[in-house]
């Protein structure tokens, strides 16, 4: 043992289990439970340990808040499609009366916008054409298709 005792028996150097070190006794919190009345580790070692065990508990927080999170996300996910399915009808046609409602004023903002970016639009819609040339042509033979089986 490297601890030392003095003359009236009081320990004043004291070996910290954590860290190893041989450190004046006062460098160890009052431990009353502790037979020798010092904690076994010193100071320093506690607060590093109670700051782990602070980010450990904070992780398992985060981590538990996440997995709340995510389930919650997936509730929600699926409550929305649930609705969306069984208000389509009804959504639908607020969609459609909205845009009705609206379309003057959206054609012309999107009229004013592309002739205040007629460059720029026109630049990324040869580029999106480009980009998707089997997309919209596929689209296109659909959608003659769809309108042909409408008639
Ligand atoms: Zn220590």
């Amino acid at each position: 043992m490297l601890e030392r005792e003095t003359k009236a028996g009081k320990m004043i150097f004291r070996v910290c289990s954590k860290c190893g070190e041989r450190k004046l006794i006062f460098r160890f919190s009052v431990d009353k439970r502790n037979k020798r009345g010092r904690t076994k580790i010193c100071k320093i070692c506690q607060s590093r340990e109670s700051l782990r065990r602070y980010y450990e508990d904070k992780d398992r927080v985060r981590i538990g808040g996440q997995i709340y999170r995510d389930s919650h996300k997936e509730n929600r996910r699926i409550y929305n499609e649930r609705y969306r399915e069984t208000h389509k009808e009804s959504l639908e046609m607020r969609a459609k009366k909205w845009y009705k409602k609206n379309k003057k004023r959206i054609k012309k903002r999107s009229l004013k916008y592309y002739e205040e970016h007629k460059e720029t639009c026109q630049a990324i819609r040869e580029l999106w054409r480009e980009k998707n040339k089997e997309k919209i042509k596929k689209y296109n033979r659909e959608y003659r298709r769809a309108k042909v089986s409408l008639k």
